[in-house]
Formats: structure tokens, sequence, C-alpha cells
């Protein structure tokens, strides 16, 4: 049997593995097949690529946007993407910006609560693009201004605690076109975390391919749940550990393995739409 990891991250956004780090855990666990799926960016694929080709892996280029539909947040997993895609790369940027707004007006509010991170050391911490919440909580741990990350989160950065700062996100049914256009297949993420399935059909209707039915956080009877949502909508099944390295305990990757006839099926649906988009453009 062969199998498959979905949903991972490096420190391209907030994951502690660099990406050929990513890999070679990858490797230890067995996985056939990983796809990188960092927030709001692309940046790490291109190395995690090179280093699944030397380790005898497969790779699906990846990314996990942060998107909202009628003020319900989801994330979006952009599958087979184009890295290089014009129009992906450019809202990407504004995301990034926004990411790092956010960083600064965060910190600001720590620093009125009289607690003294410098946002440098966040900035520096974070050394990516795609800043976040974990970034400013490592960097508070770091300086001894807080015990735990979890201290972090409840004292600070949790939505509704004093330094939660909301993101301006993209909507999700703009989520899953801009992945479309970008030649790759759009998953609604963790759907057990969120707890959104009233969105679900609405999503369906704007074209979702999938949806991530094997997660770290779901229950065996919430995956049998979406299992049985993935079926009633014909969408694709997915899963992933969702491992974000070292940065909130114990690295997850190897505790969800997908059954690697999922992939096949991804692949298929992604060949068809490359079919069908050059038959318009015939
Ligand atoms: P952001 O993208 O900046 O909103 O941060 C989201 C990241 O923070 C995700 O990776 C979450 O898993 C993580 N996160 C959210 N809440 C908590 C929490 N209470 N403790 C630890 N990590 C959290
Ligand atoms: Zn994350
Ligand atoms: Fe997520
Ligand atoms: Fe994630």
């Amino acid at each position: 049997m062969k199998f498959a990891d979905l949903h991972l991250h490096t420190n391209f956004s907030d994951g502690t593995f660099s990406p050929e780090e990513l890999v070679t855990h990858a490797q230890k666990f067995g996985l056939a097949c990983i796809a990188l799926t960092d927030h709001d960016t692309v940046e790490g694929c291109a190395r995690a690529a090179a280093a699944c080709v030397a380790a005898g892996m497969e790779f699906i280029s990846g990314t996990e946007l942060t998107a909202e539909h009628e003020e319900t947040e989801l994330h979006v997993l952009g599958y087979f993407v184009d890295t290089k895609n014009e129009k992906l790369l450019t809202e990407i940027a504004k995301f990034q910006t926004v990411r790092q707004n956010r960083i600064h007006q965060m910190v600001a509010r720590i620093n009125e609560m009289g607690v003294p991170i410098a946002v440098e050391s966040v900035f520096a911490l974070a050394n990516c693009k795609s800043p976040g919440r974990p970034h400013v909580a490592r960097a508070l741990v770091k300086a001894g201004l807080v015990k735990s990350l979890d201290e972090a989160f409840e004292r600070f950065l949790k939505k509704g605690r004093p330094a939660w700062v909301p993101k301006s996100k993209i909507s999700a049914l703009e989520a899953i076109e801009l992945v479309h256009q970008a030649g790759g297949l759009a998953v609604m993420a963790h759907p057990g975390l969120n707890r959104t399935d009233e969105v679900i059909p609405a999503l369906v209707e704007a074209g979702l391919d999938g949806i991530e039915c094997f997660h770290t956080k779901h229950s065996t009877a919430m995956s049998a749940h979406y299992l049985e949502i993935a079926d009633k909508f014909h969408l694709l099944v997915t899963g992933g550990s969702d491992c974000h390295g070292f940065s909130k305990g114990k690295p997850l990757i190897g505790g969800i393995k997908l059954p690697y006839e999922h992939v096949e099926k991804l692949k298929a649906k992604v060949d068809e739409q490359k079919f069908s988009t050059t038959d318009e453009h015939r």
C-alpha cells in the first residue's frame, strides 16, 4: 500500500521544518507522496519538489488560503497549482502584506498591555513573507515574556483576546476561482475544525473539488461524517496531518496516512480540467 500526507507546513509559513527537513521526515514515515500547503504562499514548493525527487517521492504543489464565506472563516487548500501563475502570485503577495501589517498591529497591542516584545524580533524569528500568530507566540516565549505558546494564545492572540486582530480575507468563492485559474484543485480544509457544514453547498456550487476528510484533529466519527458528505456532493477525498514541525509540540507528520488511491483520483480530475481548458482555447 502507498500512502500520502497532503497537508504540511514549512518555515516558509508557520512550520519549523525547512522543505528538505520535511521531506526527510516524510521519507522516514514511508510516505509515497506529499503536498506542501503553507499558508498564503507557494514559495517552499520548488525546494520541496527537488528534495522529493532526490528521495524518490512524489510531490504535489499546494497552498492553504485563509478565506471566509458569510463571515465564517475557512481554509481552502489549492493542489497542483502552477506556482508561477501570475494572478495567484499577485493575490498571494496581497495576503502576505495583510499578514505583515497584522503582526505590527498585534505587537502594538501587546506592547500597550505592558509586554515589551519588539516587532523586529517577531519578523526575525518568522523570517518569511507569510508570518502569523504562531510567530508572535514563539517570539514571546523566546524572549521569556510568556512560559508557553498556549499562554501566548490564551493571554493575547486567541480570537477575542486583546491582541487578536481580525484579518481581511479573500472570499471562499474567489479562493476557489483563484486556485482553478492557476490550474489547481480547490479543497476545503479540516471542515471539522471550523464546524462549517452549512457553507458546503455554496462552495460546491462554486466548483469545490474536494474535502479534507482525514485530519489530525478529526475524530473517527468526524472523518466518517465528511466521507458521507464527500459522497453526497461528489467531492474528492483528501487528508493530511497539518504538521507544523515543532511549532506546536511534537511533529504530526506520519499521523495521517491517506491511501494513495485518493491521490490518483485527484490527478485524474486535474488532468480532466487541463483537457477541458485546452478545448476552450481551440
Ligand atoms: P494566523 O494565520 O496568523 O491567524 O494563525 C493561525 C495559526 O495559529 C494556525 O496554524 C493555528 O493552528 C494556530 N493557532 C490558532 N489558535 C491557536 C492556539 N490557541 N494555540 C496554538 N496555535 C494556535
Ligand atoms: Zn499554520
Ligand atoms: Fe488550516
Ligand atoms: Fe494548515
